[in-house]
């Protein structure tokens, strides 16, 4: 078993990581949600991985949330004849939205979203591959956007284009993401990803097609276009979504790399406002995709996403397609642990006080946390069948590890991504009067698994009567012997 972690690790899957073989390492070297990435792959291959991840999981004995990760209006130049043109300087170039996508020359490449041409004007400023690649807009002329080269280099096959400065008026989900949403709903995955979201709307619009599919899966904002870090935007995402996702990626081609850091902070500050668990993303050990070890830098990076209180930090290509997915999923893991005994524990990331609570299981929540500061409690056990205790809970910094007793495997799967919270399935019912019975196998449970002793305090949270969702009105403070009469 690996050292408990607090802060979980996504790891995008893609031919470094998707056998059999690596899945197994990598779930046992603690990875807690993988990303199965839409914008690669068939429906098919989605399966057998989500397939693959659930047989590693049972047999580690843990739980693994799957995320699916729908490409959204990423829009992209077509493909060259020869494969790619070396653009230089000051060289002109045209974008043709009229041109074939697998025709493009020295002179002009297609494009996969026709509309850029109509969102577009003289003085635009367009990034290709994720900003390598500059040009200019000169003029519009019918389908063909007529560019000079600011910053030039090699362009190759299917290339992204983002905008400096956001603007473009593609709708968040295209005709192909409402397509794989229902391929992830069939698949039973635990998340599913809304790429370039302008506003909380697009998000409403996107949960309403999951649950038209009959799936519960959590929503999760990626929050990388110009529009949606603007403050009003931000907020009504943070509302409408179950996740935000720091999307550092795109974002930082749309507003400038300087802008991410103060953009990242400000989403980890205010999303515990929101109850809006945080992930931060893309780059976070990229030179590993080449190198065994991080740079310091990227170690600084993920430490500081740890101490502003992300609840997740994510591998993209390092574990997808670079050459150590395990040991960037180590030197994750042992840069988090570090960073977690060091942390002062600042008030930042935790929901601020003056918020009242909104309901009574809020209120149970953020009591629980506040008394395990007070006393030296060994764990926190919460009986939950949606998530929302844990959910509570886990917006406040603590160092006391929240296990959620669940008989949901659904919820289970959702709680994968919190921090500080880990799922225990529980297999039991409960019904009106069995509250002494569910106490009894709570803590039996955690006894099995070695992670309380006889003298442990435990905080116990539950519903009674139990057996109705949404209930939690109730915390005790159990020492363990006691419950079986030791
Ligand atoms: P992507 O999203 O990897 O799907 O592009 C993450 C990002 O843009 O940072
Ligand atoms: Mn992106």
């Amino acid at each position: 078993m690996t050292e408990f972690r607090r802060t979980k690790i996504v790891a995008t899957l893609g031919p470094a990581s998707e056998s059999p073989e690596m899945l197994d390492k990598l779930i046992g070297a603690g990875v807690n949600v993988v990303r199965l990435n839409f914008s690669h792959g068939t429906p098919d291959e989605h399966r057998q991985r989500a397939i693959n991840v659930r047989t590693a999981a049972k047999k580690h004995g843990v739980c693994v949330g799957i995320l699916a990760d729908m490409q959204g209006p990423k829009i992209r130049c077509g493909k060259f004849k020869t494969g790619k043109t070396m653009l230089t300087p000051g060289q002109k170039f045209i974008l043709d939205g009229a041109m074939s996508l697998d025709d493009g020359n020295d002179e002009r490449v297609g494009l996969t979203y026709k509309e850029l041409v109509g969102d577009v004007e003289p003085g635009a400023r367009l990034l290709l591959n994720d900003g390598l690649i500059v040009m200019d807009v000169d003029q519009v002329v019918d389908q063909e956007i007529h560019c000079t080269v600011v910053i030039g280099g090699v362009l190759s096959n299917n290339k992204g284009i983002n905008r400096a400065g956001g603007g473009l008026s593609a709708e968040a989900l295209t005709e192909k993401d409402k397509e794989d949403i229902k391929t992830a709903c069939a698949i039973g995955v635990d998340y599913i990803a809304i790429s370039f979201p302008r506003h909380g709307a697009d998000m409403d619009y996107a949960r309403s097609l999951v649950r038209a599919e009959g799936s519960n899966a959590g929503l999760i904002a990626k929050v990388e276009r110009a529009e949606a870090v603007e403050p009003e935007n931000l907020t009504s995402i943070m509302e409408a979504s179950d996740v935000v996702m720091v999307a550092r990626g795109d974002l930082g081609v749309e507003i400038g790399d300087a802008s991410v850091p103060p953009v990242q902070k400000r989403i980890l500050r205010e999303a515990p406002k929101h109850n809006t668990p945080v992930i931060v993303a893309t780059q976070m050990m990229e030179s590993m995709c080449e190198n065994p070890i991080p740079t310091r830098a990227e170690v600084n990076d993920v430490a500081n996403a740890v101490i502003d209180g992300t609840d997740a930090i994510m591998l993209s290509g390092e574990t997808a397609a670079g050459k150590y997915p395990l040991e960037a999923v180590q030197a994750m893991h042992r840069t988090c642990i570090e960073t977690e005994k060091q942390r002062v524990l600042p008030s930042s990331a935790t929901r601020d006080p003056r918020f009242p609570p909104h309901s009574v299981d809020e209120c149970i929540a953020r009591q629980a946390m506040e008394t395990s500061h007070m006393m030296p409690i060994t764990a926190i056990a919460a009986f939950t069948h949606s998530g929302n205790t844990v959910l509570y809970m886990s917006r406040h910094l603590t160092r006391v590890p929240i296990y959620a007793l669940t008989p949901s495997a659904e919820t289970a799967g959702r709680v994968t991504l919190f921090r500080n919270v880990i799922p225990k399935p529980i297999s039991e019912e409960y019904g009106e009067k069995d509250a002494p019975q569910a106490t009894r196998d709570g803590i039996a449970v955690m006894l099995y698994d070695h992670l309380v002793k006889d003298d442990d305090l435990v905080i116990m949270t539950l519903g009674t009567p139990m057996g109705k969702a949404g209930g939690t009105n109730a915390m005790k403070i159990i020492r363990v012997g006691e419950v079986f009469n030791r």
